[in-house]
């Protein structure tokens, strides 16, 4: 990518993303409030894994993968293995991304997937995130996601 296109994206990163300036606090409530799995099983799909995020292939390391949710619905078999998957905060956040206009396809509340969108992309680069938003469809959901955590105030 060119010099000038990336600091065009950074310029608007910065339009579009105040609400990123969260405080670590409100990730450790996110983190111990939804979607985790037991101890257990978190680690052994971490374990598996290597230390690779199983979306995008990236070695990571174990401590920065996320015993990620394939299905959120809190019915049977919620914390077993086979509904989880090793991912990187990116994919994570992008996961959660894609499916922030339709959340209950992967059974979970608009409210509850719009601050997984925002947990997870808080804690990327903002080269991380300019690449996510360069696909444009994953910048409007984006946008979608702040607008409604400011008419909603969560
Ligand atoms: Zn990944």
């Amino acid at each position: 990518m060119s010099k000038e296109k990336r600091s065009t994206v950074h310029q608007a990163l910065i339009e579009i993303t105040p609400a990123l300036e969260v405080s670590a606090l409100f990730v450790v409530f996110f983190t111990f409030s939804l979607c985790e799995f037991s101890t257990k099983v978190s680690k052994n799909i971490k374990e598996g894994a290597g230390g690779v995020c199983e979306d995008c292939g990236t070695f990571v390391g174990r401590g920065n993968l996320i015993a990620s949710h394939i299905y959120h619905s809190k019915k049977a078999k919620y914390d077993k293995e086979h509904n989880g998957m090793a991912r990187c905060f990116s994919c994570e956040g992008v996961y959660h991304l894609r499916n922030a206009d339709d959340p209950e396809m992967i059974g979970l509340s608009q409210k509850d997937n719009d601050t997984a969108v925002k947990s997870y992309l808080t804690r990327l680069t903002e080269k991380q995130l300019a690449e996510i938003f360069l696909n444009s469809k994953l910048k409007k959901s984006w946008e979608n996601v702040l607008l409604r955590m400011k008419e909603n105030q969560y």
